[in-house]
């Protein structure tokens, strides 16, 4: 029988362990599930899936850390520090409410090949980093190694928030909202005397991954982040990058365009209180 018409199983896990367990037992055949928003439309078959919903731990929220299960728009309403901003802001901007309401921050940084997750630049240029749970233990690494590690349970994310720092999210998409992002942007910035000092750039749904753009974050060192250098940072990514073609866009309108999404995630750092 074709393996998309099977009914999956789905095991509840009670405990963070538990989960990790099953999961460990299914191998390939098993993956976790969140709001399912996007394994809704994956075309990899799962045989088991290893439901999420009951692990409180998953749901709490600090200051400075979120739950894997929080879901978007729990953290665009969340009272963020200004250094967090780009996360909320991703949150906000990201897909429309019937999707963001069970979507979850989890799912975003655990969706595998996803070059548009609005949730993973922006909390690059945050500098987090994750609780991940597997069969060893837990642990706590960068963001950055995490996408591109073997992965493990997800279980939060945490991202420092200095009094000076601040951060700002932009994206572009065809028409309105509930659409993958074209380009995204989120830069962080601490600001001191009006300059921008330990700048961070991290660009998603231009290359398959989204990622930090040092050129960019040199650009922007030093500068009092008017409109001029942040297009020049624009440039500079756009000099770096190797964009993808899809349905919605070609490569190189990815890049053109680019400089005014980073001049846009400028701008809305600056909003901020
Ligand atoms: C119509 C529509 C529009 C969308 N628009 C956007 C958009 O504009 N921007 C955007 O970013 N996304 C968008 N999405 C994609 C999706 O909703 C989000 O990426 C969402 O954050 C995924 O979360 P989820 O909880 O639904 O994940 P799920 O579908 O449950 O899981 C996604 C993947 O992550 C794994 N996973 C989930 N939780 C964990 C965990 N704690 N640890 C380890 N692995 C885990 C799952 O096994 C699966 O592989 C859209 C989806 C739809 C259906």
């Amino acid at each position: 029988m074709n393996p998309l018409l099977t009914r999956p199983r789905v095991d509840v896990a009670g405990t963070v362990d538990e989960a990790v367990d099953r999961l460990a037992e299914l191998g390939p055949d098993g993956a976790p599930l969140a709001g399912g928003t996007w394994l809704m439309r994956s075309p990899e078959p799962v045989g088991t899936f290893v439901a999420l919903h009951r692990l409180a731990e998953l749901r709490t929220t600090g200051a400075d850390v979120w739950g894997a299960s929080t879901t978007h728009t729990a953290l665009a309403a969340l009272p963020l520090h200004p250094a967090h901003r780009a996360l909320g802001r991703a949150a906000r901007l990201s897909a429309f409410p019937q999707v963001r309401n069970v979507a979850t921050l989890g799912g975003n940084l655990c969706a595998r090949g996803f070059a548009e997750a609005d949730l993973t630049p922006a909390l690059l240029a945050l500098d987090a980093t994750v609780e991940v749970a597997t069969t060893a233990g837990r642990h706590r690494i960068d963001l950055d190694g995490f996408l591109r590690g073997p992965g493990g349970l997800l279980v939060s994310a945490a991202a420092p928030a200095p009094a000076n720092r601040r951060s700002g999210y932009a994206r572009l998409t065809v028409r309105g909202g509930g659409e993958y992002a074209l380009v995204s942007v989120a830069v962080s910035a601490e600001l001191a005397g009006g300059l921008a000092a330990g700048v961070r750039v991290a660009v998603g749904s231009v290359e398959e991954q989204a990622r930090r753009v040092p050129e960019a974050e040199a650009a922007l060192n030093g500068t009092p982040l008017d409109p001029d250098a942040a297009r020049a940072a624009g440039e500079a990514a756009a000099a770096v990058l190797s964009a993808r073609d899809d349905l919605l866009a070609p490569g190189w309108y990815r890049l053109a365009v680019l400089p005014t999404v980073l001049a846009r995630a400028v701008a809305d750092l600056l909003e901020s209180p």
